[in-house]
């Protein structure tokens, strides 16, 4: 006798999608796949579409590499914001979590990640190529490192000031205040924008 099929294969599939994501084990993944399949057929049209435009739509912006909808991106294509300070950052969440201070005009740099040697995950990996051809440029004056206060944070931050130190710019970092191990997305806007202000020299 042939194993019982628990779940028809279609509701599988949707449950392995979803449990490739960060922070969703498999029981999430059922409740998020079985909730979809309750709802309306429409409701989960709607969703496909939305997926299926979102790489159609967004790209990387040719300058700060965030995911913008136009290249440049809002940002690099502001003329109010200054374009000689580039703010380094992990993720674009950590963007988010800049402008939501309020205390930053500069044009930022997304990383997308950090170093993590034991995940497989070196300079390569990284938008750092991106980043130093920038500077190359000339344009820039100043590069302020914003990575996390994380191990790997640290370790992304120290291999930058040693990339860029042989450039003729400034490097700064943000100040203290933000708690060892900690993720700057979930600092709070004060201790960010404290941070920012109060940026320290770093070479
Ligand atoms: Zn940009």
């Amino acid at each position: 006798m042939g194993e019982i099929q628990i779940i028809p294969p279609a509701l599988e599939r949707l449950v392995r999608s979803f449990s490739a994501l960060p922070g969703i084990g498999t029981k999430t993944a059922t409740r998020l796949a079985l909730t979809i399949l309750r709802k309306p057929a429409a409701d989960a049209r709607e969703m496909a579409a939305a997926l299926t435009e979102l790489h159609r739509s967004i790209r990387l912006c040719s300058q700060c590499m965030a995911f913008s909808e136009t290249d440049p991106c809002s940002v690099c294509g502001d003329p109010r914001r200054d374009g000689s300070l580039i703010c380094v950052v992990e993720q674009p969440a950590d963007l988010m979590a800049i402008e939501k201070t309020d205390s930053y005009r500069g044009h930022y740099h997304i990383l997308h990640g950090v170093l993590s040697p034991v995940d497989g995950i070196g300079p390569e990996e990284l938008k750092i190529k991106e980043l130093v051809s920038r500077i190359k440029s000339g344009s820039i004056a100043e590069v302020l490192i914003a990575t996390s206060s994380t191990v790997p944070g640290e370790a992304t931050a120290s291999f930058l000031i040693d990339t860029l130190s042989s450039f003729a710019v400034k490097l700064t970092r943000l100040a203290c205040g933000i708690p060892m191990g900690m993720d700057i997305k979930y600092a709070d806007q004060y201790t960010l924008a404290r941070a920012i202000e109060r940026r320290s020299d770093a070479s």
